[in-house]
């Protein structure tokens, strides 16, 4: 299996990145520090819930990271187009290739991406055929562990009993209140805007319509979905195994040929 890594040049884009990473390293650093090991080493919490945590962690990272450097559908300098589907590709005029309809040319990434959603900042990637599925899982996680990270600090600051063996000394300590309200507030951003986008993701899915095609004038034709959720999303993740759809260490396989689908309009 090879493994191939696509970085876009975009000072923006890697701005936003490292924000991702740091409000994440913040909360898979302080938070088990503050909240989580001391409590479980008390035996107020089971060890459970601490490895269910990592764990969360550990996925949301894998998803971003898979997300902003993989492939997310790059056309061919030359591709083979089969004879049948000869009428539904056409000329970008930006980067003279041809591309399957539902291609859009990405002005952030200089190509043009098969089936893309949106270019999205926060990744520092384009969103299409290739990487859909490791950005939904992405929002998930995100959501997961944000709102993992709100329960802890609610605990914290409100059910916990005072821990019996806590070092004032140490700096999580001394500046306790500051990290548990910078936590809550990042927990509820996050949670709030990935909640947000992944419902309006998951619409969009079921709908087989993407951002872009939302925001273009063929709305009114595609608002009823026209196959089964399953077969969608399965299309979507490349894979009939749900189980594998939470999974981002996996490689993506189409179901059907990813230069042929059906065009839209
Ligand atoms: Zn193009
Ligand atoms: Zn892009």
């Amino acid at each position: 299996m090879s493994l191939r890594l696509h970085f876009v040049v975009d000072p923006m884009g890697w701005f936003c990145v490292s924000m991702v990473l740091f409000i994440w390293l913040y909360n898979s650093v302080f938070i088990p520090q503050l909240v989580l090991l001391p409590h479980f080493q008390e035996g107020h919490i089971p060890g459970a819930v601490v490895f269910s945590y990592f764990l969360t962690s550990l996925l949301c990272l894998a998803a971003l990271l898979r997300a902003s450097t993989a492939d997310p559908g790059r056309l061919p300098q030359n591709p083979n187009i089969p004879h049948s589907e000869r009428e539904q590709w056409e000329m970008c005029s930006k980067c003279n290739l041809m591309r399957p309809k539902r291609s859009h040319h990405c002005s952030r990434c200089g190509h043009c991406v098969r089936r893309m959603d949106h270019h999205c900042p926060w990744i520092n990637n384009c969103v299409g055929e290739d990487n859909h599925w490791l950005f939904l899982q992405l929002c998930f996680y995100t959501q997961l562990l944000s709102l993992f990270t709100l329960v802890l600090d609610f605990c914290q600051f409100y059910y916990f009993q005072p821990l019996a063996r806590s070092d004032g000394e140490r700096f999580v300590w001394r500046h306790e209140l500051a990290l548990l309200r910078f936590s809550s507030f990042t927990g509820l951003l996050m949670f709030g805007g990935m909640s947000n986008l992944f419902y309006t993701q998951i619409t969009g899915i079921l709908a087989d319509t993407t951002t872009i095609e939302k925001m273009s004038h063929f709305v009114e034709e595609i608002d009823a979905p026209r196959q089964p959720w399953q077969q969608t999303f399965a299309e979507v993740f490349g894979t009939r195994w749900k189980i594998l759809w939470l999974l981002p260490f996996r490689k993506r396989q189409a179901l059907c040929s990813p230069l042929s689908f059906p065009s839209r309009v």
